[in-house]
């Protein structure tokens, strides 16, 4: 180790920055957020930290540095693009004995910056000893996705409990319990910020005093449309936490493969069994290992809130009083129309857009009239099967044979495949592809700019209207 990475306090410590450009003004803002009291020497200031002189919240010295500057100092940076004043003041912090940083100069520093993860109380500090900079901020940037964002309110949620697990429980099992809290029911439901539920969960963990708690919890998590790179950073955190993972047909394997290796995964699609009980089977198996003390990640295609049943399976969890988690996804219609460039809205275009269930025909739950109008975007789910039926309703309604209308097939996913058409024209495309589920139909002007996917890795079977027609 060329340097011991330590975290000093600096509440109320004097600290002396030298420059007042935006390298320095980078170095106020750290030392400010650690409490110390700064003065800056230069000059004339930058923009920025003219405004935090006027707002009093640093010093200035408006003049050249001076040795003298540093007394009392708890330490020195010198950020200016002169490399002889930084050499200065870097010798006199040295016979002063203040720590000093040379901005990018690690030779006449005596301490280095590192890449900061900031989750106060929770502080990750990343350093390559000044050898490289862009290798550093990279990890950084990994640990900055690895760690939840509400880790300090964690952090401080478990300090303030402190004291009374201390007097609850003996020595030994203080750290057990501890590593339940991080990880069961208390810890994501801080990081969902769920306070009242987190609260609740503690009180129950804690009169259960060093036992496994009971009863387990439910993340019901939106898997987006199959690429993997399209979770949502809470999902790939709880994912990896579950016990049991329930999952979809429509759950690709690329983000089944993201959960914890040691997980047992239970494949809970329509076609597991008998289709009219699935569901209830689905409620049956979220049921009986939150009840064992597991942590069960309830994985479904898309967001679990559009066409995925997620309202009646909290229904079920609330009925039953297991905590739960619910993590959106990215909707397939979302999915699908960034995969294939379609602006779902656009200003003169498509003012609105609806998300409709395509094999809801034959009841009067949607309303044809305005689903048909020349300025709106319907993105039909399940419709694929029912295509002719829909296009016949909506042409019923007045939508004319040349309105653009897209199918997109695997949305995301590898074979992703675009059939771009006109009501006209689309059934005898898609027939002739012989489009299969899932595929999802965008009916709407904003269709027109429906376009195979840019990866060549991708079969592509494109057949929309001419380019002149595809709206500007
Ligand atoms: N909860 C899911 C939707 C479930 S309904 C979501 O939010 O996306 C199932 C329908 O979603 C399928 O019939 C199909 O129309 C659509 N769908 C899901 N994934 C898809 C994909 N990768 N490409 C195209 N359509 C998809």
């Amino acid at each position: 180790m060329d340097y011991l990475p330590i975290f000093i306090a600096l509440k109320d410590s004097s600290a002396i920055v030298v420059g007042g450009g935006q390298v320095a003004h980078r170095k106020v803002e750290w030392l400010l957020a650690a409490h110390a009291r700064v003065t800056v020497v230069a000059p004339a200031l930058a923009h920025e930290l003219a405004q935090l002189v006027a707002r009093g919240a640093v010093q200035h010295i408006a003049a050249s540095f001076a040795p003298e500057q540093l007394q009392h100092a708890a330490l020195a940076i010198a950020a200016t693009d002169s490399a002889e004043v930084n050499a200065a003041v870097a010798h006199a912090a040295g016979n002063a004995r203040v720590p000093v940083n040379v901005v990018d100069n690690p030779e006449l520093s005596s301490f280095i910056f590192p890449a900061i993860i900031d989750r106060s109380p929770v502080i990750v500090a990343v350093g390559s000893g000044g050898r490289s900079p862009v290798l550093v901020r990279r990890v950084r940037a990994q640990i900055e996705a690895l760690l939840p964002a509400k880790l300090g309110a964690l952090a401080r949620f478990m300090g303030e409990r402190r004291a009374a697990v201390k007097l609850a429980l003996a020595p030994g099992g203080r750290r057990p319990f501890w590593e339940r809290i991080i990880d069961g029911a208390v810890g994501s439901q801080v990081l969902a910020g769920n306070d009242a539920r987190a609260h609740e969960a503690f009180a129950s963990e804690l009169s259960g005093s060093g036992r496994r708690a009971q009863v387990g919890e439910v993340y019901l998590i939106g898997a987006g449309p199959g690429d993997p790179d399209l979770l949502t950073l809470r999902a790939l955190q709880l994912l990896q936490q579950a016990d049991v993972v329930l999952y979809d047909r429509l759950v690709s394997d690329a983000v089944l493969g993201l959960a914890r290796r040691d997980a047992q995964r239970i494949f809970v699609g329509k076609e597991a069994g008998d289709p009219h009980n699935a569901q209830a089977r689905i409620h049956e198996l979220m049921l009986h290992h939150a009840r064992a003390g597991l942590r069960v990640a309830r994985l479904k295609g898309g967001d679990p809130f559009i066409f995925g049943r997620g309202g009646e399976e909290i229904e079920v969890l609330a009925a039953n009083d297991i905590a739960y988690v619910i993590v959106p996804g990215i909707t397939a219609a979302l999915g699908a129309a960034a995969s294939a460039g379609v602006p779902l809205t656009h200003r003169r275009l498509a003012h609105s857009v609806t998300f409709a269930a395509g094999h809801a025909l034959d009841d009067e739950s949607l309303d044809w009239d305005s689903l048909a109008r020349p300025n709106h975007t319907v993105v039909f789910y399940m419709g694929v099967a029912h295509l002719s039926r829909i296009i016949a309703r909506l042409r019923a309604c007045g939508a004319a044979a040349d309105h653009p209308a897209a199918i997109i097939e695997r949305a995301t996913l590898p074979g992703e495949r675009v059939i771009g058409g006109t009501l006209g024209t689309l059934e005898a495309l898609a027939g002739a592809a012989a489009i299969a589920a899932p595929a999802l139909l965008i009916v709407g002007k904003v269709a027109a700019f429906a376009r195979a996917p840019q990866s060549s890795a991708k079969r592509v079977e494109f057949a929309s209207a001419p380019a002149e027609e595809v709206p500007a």
